[in-house]
């Protein structure tokens, strides 16, 4: 078997080297201050591979001074554009950034126009030493493969199995690959399998940058990213890691790097069912307790367990631990005993405060068990993202935002203001008719 490494700038992920931590701005791109003051700060926070929203070619111009001005201040890590889907953008944005990410699902629907698109931006990449992200997410797949295989890892697999076809037809292959998906075991299933498909079909293991996409916020967002990472890392599959938490992007990081950290120690037993924790804060509580015992639950190998815990030197009640107990057998796909929250990280693609938002749909929203809510930052990649979602709040641009319900949107052009109580007098009338 051969295993490949990816080099993006000074940074080299693959077998055998470290797994770097990432994150992604969600500055508006063309706001060159703003977005250099985030880089600035996720760079301190300790964050390895910096990902910026390169939708057109004035983003691609100003990532060019981003960078210039990162570079001049001595601040050298790696920078990525985050493109998707047209190609003429990714060909000019890997002139400037470090790594270019695509998205196979929107890249081309005529798989000759893809095929030519990708060989001429392999060819820039060759010449500028800039790597590639094939970047799927659950949900995002073209209408071939979901009409072949459904919305399925399998699916997702031979999507992204297409793209690295071509690749080593080309004779590039300074790629990595994500699979992303909200629902952790999809995510994990999704991973497993193109790891395995990659060894049997191509003989050959292509970095893997892992995340849970759209995991949300706060405690619930954490576990989330946990037992998805988490599940993989102790597999060993992951060479780069991005927590997608709807919060400032440096928030992000140190549960990265606590997840790399713990990935380096032993886990437990697979069938283990009783767990102590002694955590510094809280944070570092939920997330080691999620690492303990996340993967068995996701993997049904546990049903149920038990554990205490410490925080800062106090022992935590049984009220505390059956609080996160709650959200992580949630998160492991369990039990639900509350809505399910599918939100973005948001980006320079976001439409509106995503952050004070999500808040408020999670306040207005509480008694909705096992509901699932979606909301996202923009109507290009927000609604194919949120398909697994009962309801979806997106925003539009100019202040309105358009409701969806079983990925279907019923209400167009509602005023921001109006759009959570229209939201919550929707999910009340669905699910009382
Ligand atoms: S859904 Fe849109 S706004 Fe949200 S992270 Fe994805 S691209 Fe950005």
């Amino acid at each position: 078997m051969k295993y490949l490494s990816c080099k993006i700038g000074d940074v080299v992920i693959g077998h055998g080297h470290p797994i770097a931590v990432q994150s992604m701005c969600n500055t508006d791109t063309l706001d060159v201050d703003a977005s250099v003051a985030q880089c600035k700060a996720l760079s301190r926070a300790g964050c390895e591979i910096i990902r910026l929203t390169t939708q057109g070619l004035r983003q691609v111009e100003a990532l060019a001074k981003i960078k210039e001005r990162l570079r001049a201040e001595g601040i050298d890590t790696p920078l990525v554009a985050d493109v998707h889907f047209n190609a003429d953008v990714a060909i000019a944005a890997a002139r400037v950034a470090e790594k270019v990410r695509i998205n196979p699902g929107n890249f081309s629907k005529d798989p000759e126009v893809a095929r030519a698109k990708f060989a001429a931006l392999t060819e820039v990449c060759r010449e500028t030493g800039c790597a590639i992200r094939i970047g799927l997410n659950h949900g995002s797949l073209g209408e071939r493969i979901t009409a072949a295989y459904g919305d399925t890892p399998l699916g997702m697999v031979r999507a992204v199995m297409e793209w690295l076809q071509m690749a080593v037809e080309l004779g590039f292959l300074n790629i990595t690959v994500s699979l992303k998906s909200s629902n952790t075991k999809v995510m994990a299933d999704a991973y497993r399998l193109l790891y395995k498909t990659m060894g049997e079909e191509l003989g050959m293991i292509f970095p893997l940058h892992v995340g849970v996409t759209e995991a949300g916020a706060g405690d619930t967002g954490r576990i989330k990213s946990v037992v998805g990472i988490g599940t993989l890392l102790r597999e060993g599959i992951g060479d780069t890691i991005r927590v997608s938490l709807t919060e400032d992007p440096v928030c992000e990081v140190p549960v990265a790097q606590k997840l790399r950290e713990l990935a380096a120690t032993d886990a437990p037993a697979p069938d283990a069912t009783s767990f102590y924790v002694d955590a510094s804060n809280h944070d570092d509580f939920i997330i080691r307790g999620a690492y303990l015992a996340g993967p068995a639950l996701l993997d049904g190998k546990i049903d149920d367990f038990s554990m205490r815990a410490k925080v800062e030197g106090r022992e935590l009640s049984s009220v505390e631990i059956d609080a996160f107990k709650d959200d992580l057998m949630q998160a492991c796909r369990r039990r639900f005993t509350k809505p399910e929250y599918i939100a973005c990280p948001g980006c320079g693609r976001t439409l509106y405060d995503i952050q004070s938002l999500l808040k408020e749909v999670m306040e207005a929203t509480q008694q909705f068990a096992g509901v699932k809510i979606a909301v996202m930052g923009c109507i290009v990649n927000g609604p194919g993202e949120m398909a697994d979602a009962d309801f979806g709040y997106v925003g539009e641009g100019g202040g309105k935002v358009t409701l969806y319900k079983g990925g279907t949107p019923v209400m167009r052009g509602i005023p921001q203001e109006e759009g959570v109580a229209k939201l919550v007098s929707l999910i009340n009338s669905t699910l009382n008719k």
